[in-house]
């Protein structure tokens, strides 16, 4: 078994008919996180899926391993400050996986009309905005790319991209109108400096809370494993067209616990890793 993360059947219920008749396998994964151990009931489906089906699982890891966290920054006396309707994140470029890219996708193709189609002026709205701030060529580079963008070089598009204060597309009324299928990296943000600092991060030294499990790293790991390629950063106002002209991937499919087994691999690597660094 691996350090960082294990799956083990679950005693009596290893295999099983679902309600639309799929077989699962029904199993507790563990991983041992710098925040300590979190443990997710899973059911995968022993046929072949997509990778968006194994998005979720991970999101419930990484989110148990995020209230850890929290748990532990509340009993030291520090404060979350991060409540609905305070989006001033939603204005930040948000960087998507390639799963969670089509996974957005997903989402969008299963809102009702009138939704779907207000979502996708806003999306256009966003892309032509990028475009008279000539950003989103650049951007679109960046989802394109065949190497993987360091910290580094990705600081001064993040400034540039905040200094338009433009909402994300999925903001309605000030609250996130996807909130059960939000990317990972807005799942992972939580500050415990006074909320107002989030307006300007770059004057006011916000303060954020550590992410144990960093999860659209890790699956970016896992499909630049399974299809080639960098770790991608897809900007979220890109992700639908990325997902569009990436297709025939999105088309892809593998044995459910293979693919559960080497999403779990990829946890190990990015945990391992991140301790190395630290
Ligand atoms: S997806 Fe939701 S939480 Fe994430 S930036 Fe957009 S509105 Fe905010």
């Amino acid at each position: 078994m691996r350090a960082g993360a294990e799956a083990e059947p679950r005693e009596g219920q290893d295999q099983g008919p679902t309600a639309n008749a799929r077989s699962v396998e029904r199993l507790e994964v563990t991983v041992n996180t710098p925040a300590g151990p979190v443990t997710a009931p899973v059911e995968v489906p022993t046929g072949f899926i997509p990778v968006t089906e194994i998005v979720p699982l991970l999101r419930r890891l990484g989110e148990q391993a995020q209230a850890l966290v929290e748990r532990t920054a509340l009993a030291t006396g520090q404060t979350i400050s991060c409540r609905k309707g305070c989006a001033a994140c939603c204005r930040m470029l948000i960087p998507l996986s390639a799963p969670e890219a089509y996974r957005l996708k997903d989402t969008i193709s299963q809102m009702p009309e009138d939704r779907r189609k207000a979502t996708l002026d806003r999306i256009a709205q966003a892309q032509h905005r990028l475009n008279a701030a000539a950003m989103l060529t650049r951007l679109s580079e960046i989802a394109e790319s065949e190497r993987q963008w360091s910290d580094a070089e990705m600081e001064p598009i993040n400034r540039a991209y905040f200094a338009l204060q433009m909402p994300c597309p999925f903001l309605v009324d000030e609250t996130c109108s996807i909130y059960e299928d939000r990317p990972a990296a807005c799942r992972e943000l939580q500050v415990t400096s006074p909320a107002e600092w989030c307006r300007d991060p770059v004057t006011n030294p916000v303060r954020a809370l550590p992410v144990p499990l960093r999860v659209s790293t890790v699956l970016g790991l896992l499909w630049s494993t399974l299809v080639g390629g960098p770790i991608r950063f897809i900007p979220l106002p890109l992700a639908l067209a990325w997902s569009d002209r990436h297709a025939d991937d999105g088309l892809r499919r593998w044995k459910g616990p293979d693919l559960l087994e080497k999403a779990l691999d990829q946890v190990w690597r990015f945990l391992s890793q991140n301790r190395t660094e630290d």
